[in-house]
Formats: C-alpha cells, sequence, structure tokens
C-alpha cells in the first residue's frame, strides 16, 4: 500500500535485514537512499533491483516535497547506508512532513549501532542518552560534554578512529574517569568491545587510532560525594548500622 516506510539495514552483517525489510524494499515503487551504491548492494544481495532516489543532507530540501507527493499514490521506502534512518542519518524532517500530509507510515525495525554497542559494553541500560556524534572541534566538543555532565545515565556516542583518543580525553577530563566501553566493527569479523576507564581507553588508543566504525560507551556518573557535613553523617550513621557484628 502506498504510504512511507522506514527501512533499517545492515550495520555490517547482511544476514542482519530481516525478512520484513527485504520484503518491504523488494515491493517499494521508489527507495529514497543515501547513497545509491550502497543501497545497490544490498538489493543485489536479495535479487531485485527497484528505483532509486538520493535523499541526504544535502538535496534532502529540495527533493522532500516530490516525495511526499509521491506517498499518495506509491510506496516510499527510506534507507540510509547502514542502520536505522534518522538515527545520526536524514530523515525525521520526511516523516515530519508525510504526517503532516496524512500519510501512512511504518517503520520495519532493525539494526542500530548505537542500541548494539549498548548491548555489549556490560554497562548500565536501564537510562541511557544519545548524543550522536560530539562536535569536532576542541572547545565545542568540551562545551558539549560540560553540557551533559550532570546526567544521570548512560551515554552513548559515536565516534571516528582518528578521533577516539581525543573525545575519550576530553570525556575523562569533563565527566571524570568512568567507566566506559568502545565497540568497534559490530556485527562484522573484527567485532570487538574493549572495556576499562576513559583514562585507560585513552591511553591505549592515544598511539594507535583504531580502525573501522566505533561506538563510544560510557557509563553514568557515581554515587555522588557527600556534599554537607548532614549528608556525610547521615552516610556515617548508616554504615556504621551495617558494620558486620564483631
Ligand atoms: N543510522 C545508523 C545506525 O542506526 O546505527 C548510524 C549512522 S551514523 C552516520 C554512522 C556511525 O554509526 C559510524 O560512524 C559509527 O560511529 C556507527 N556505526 C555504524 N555501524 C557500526 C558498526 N558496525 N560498528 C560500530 N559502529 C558503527
Amino acid at each position: 500500500p502506498p504510504g512511507l516506510y522506514i527501512v533499517a539495514t545492515p550495520i555490517g552483517n547482511l544476514g542482519d535485514l530481516s525478512p520484513r525489510a527485504a520484503d518491504i524494499l523488494a515491493r517499494a515503487d521508489l527507495i529514497a537512499v543515501e547513497d545509491s551504491r550502497v543501497t545497490a548492494k544490498l538489493l543485489q544481495r536479495i535479487g531485485t533491483k527497484r528505483p532509486m532516489a538520493p535523499y541526504h543532507d544535502h538535496n534532502a530540501d529540495k527533493v522532500r516535497p516530490a516525495l511526499i507527493a509521491r506517498m499518495a499514490g506509491e510506496a516510499i521506502a527510506l534507507v540510509s547506508d547502514a542502520g536505522t534512518p534518522l538515527i545520526s542519518d536524514p530523515g525525521y524532517k520526511l516523516v515530519r512532513d508525510a504526517r503532516a500530509a496524512g500519510h501512512v507510515i511504518t517503520t520495519i525495525p532493525g539494526p542500530c549501532a548505537a542500541i548494539a554497542a549498548l548491548t555489549l559494553a556490560g554497562l548500565p541500560t536501564d537510562r541511557f542518552f544519545f548524543l550522536g556524534f560530539l562536535p569536532a572541534k576542541e572547545k565545542a566538543k568540551a562545551d558539549a560534554i560540560a553540557e551533559i555532565s550532570a546526567i544521570r545515565a548512560t551515554l552513548i556516542l559515536y565516534e571516528s578512529g582518528p578521533r577516539l583518543a581525543a573525545t575519550l580525553a576530553a570525556l575523562a577530563k569533563g565527566l571524570g574517569d568512568r567507566e566506559a566501553g568502545v565497540a568497534r566493527e559490530i556485527s562484522k569479523a573484527y567485532e570487538e568491545c574493549v572495556t576499562g576507564t576513559l583514562t585507560e581507553l585513552a591511553a591505549r588508543y592515544a598511539d594507535h587510532p583504531p580502525k573501522g566504525e566505533i561506538v563510544v560507551i560510557v557509563g553514568p556518573p557515581g554515587e555522588a560525594a557527600p556534599t554537607t557535613e548532614a549528608d556525610a553523617e547521615a552516610l556515617l550513621r548508616d554504615a556504621l548500622l551495617h558494620l558486620p557484628p564483631t
């Protein structure tokens, strides 16, 4: 049926394309893509060929109205090069405008590097905060980190190999030396997740920028140190109550 289909695609292992995603892609009248070469490979893998239209940061504003118009009578799928569209990828304005136009919108959930990394790191998952990519410039990066330093949640961010060590060091400086994980090449042959404190990880990668795609996971702040004398006294009294019997 006509409408907009948000289709998640693999982040490395083509086996992660869901049967439903493959089915929707094979039947779409048009697939809006970031890079037609990347999506052509995926379509080839599932033995199909569909019309594609580029939809990326540089042309989105221009081509969006035509895509919205076509959704009235055609099934338009949106994919990005890898993972879930809209997550550090284009698409939310397309969904917004499709919604405003009253089109049917459905999502075909699947791989997302942020969530996959969160499941690898062994850090708390009950509350998490996704930062996307931090700014590249040092000052802007430090400011962005300062802004989120008080958030009591695990942090998830995307980063590139060459910038990893500097970002880990900036995180250690702005957040304190929290527990963290670096997940790399998820679902590919050289998948790994290295854990340690931010300082340890910064040192590990300083002289050896890793290759491939990377997600950084940072644990939440530890229990806050007592700030007033009354707090300290309450903590002490509580500790005394729980001393083992002698
Ligand atoms: N929309 C995508 C998703 O759902 O994960 C993310 C797109 S964002 C432009 C690309 C970034 O995601 C990469 O720079 C990297 O930080 C992360 N990423 C993508 N695939 C990955 C993988 N297989 N392993 C680790 N990180 C990955």
